[in-house]
């Protein structure tokens, strides 16, 4: 690939600095991913830890207890089940009620016939962005303070945040849009 018996094999027409620079990329599988953590209006410390949550390579208790650097292997906020990636931030009871409860909330700010709108994707994603970030900062203070937040509290900071950040993406918006009615039911149902 590149210059072979002195011809640059990737344009017809010689070198060029778009064909040397695919060269120096190289091939990578496209991840299918990244637009559920990597959005202009999301946090960015949200869409670090959301990429680390998805490429599971924050160090939680179940990895650092296989590498003897932890003397326990279970959830810091429920004592449960292991600590992996999967149970922290899907199936501990904790999030999960968390979880429950924020779909409870945007089930009632997405009514009527907004159902196919574009924006509610966005939203759905930012309210699981933030939320894994929210958790992961619970956890953490958990294990230091060993106190952890009733759900419900969680919860009000996680709303807080989304619709602040709901309103920033919708500065260019006209105040009687149907994508305004939107946040204002969320902020109004909080
Ligand atoms: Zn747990």
């Amino acid at each position: 690939m590149g210059y072979v018996g002195g011809q640059w094999t990737l344009d017809v027409n010689g070198y060029t600095v778009k064909t040397g620079y695919q060269l120096l990329q190289g091939q990578h599988p496209s991840l299918q991913w990244y637009k559920e953590v990597w959005d202009s209006w999301f946090v960015p410390k949200h869409s670090i830890i959301g990429w680390m949550i998805k490429q599971e390579a924050l160090n939680l208790r179940d990895k650092l207890h296989r590498l003897n650097i932890c003397g326990s292997s279970m959830c810091v906020i429920c004592e449960k089940e292991p600590e992996t990636h999967q149970h922290l931030f899907a199936q501990c009871e904790y999030s999960r009620t968390v979880g429950f409860i924020l779909d409870d909330w945007l089930c009632n700010a997405f009514t009527g016939n907004v159902q196919d709108m574009p924006i509610l994707k966005s939203i759905r994603r930012l309210v699981q962005l933030t939320t894994w970030y929210t958790l992961w900062m619970e956890r953490n203070s958990c294990r230091l303070d060993l106190v952890v937040r009733r759900p419900e509290r969680l919860v009000k900071d996680i709303q807080r945040i989304v619709c602040m950040r709901v309103k920033m993406m919708l500065k260019e918006q006209c105040p009687a849009s149907i994508e305004y009615s939107i946040w204002l039911r969320m902020r109004d149902t909080i």
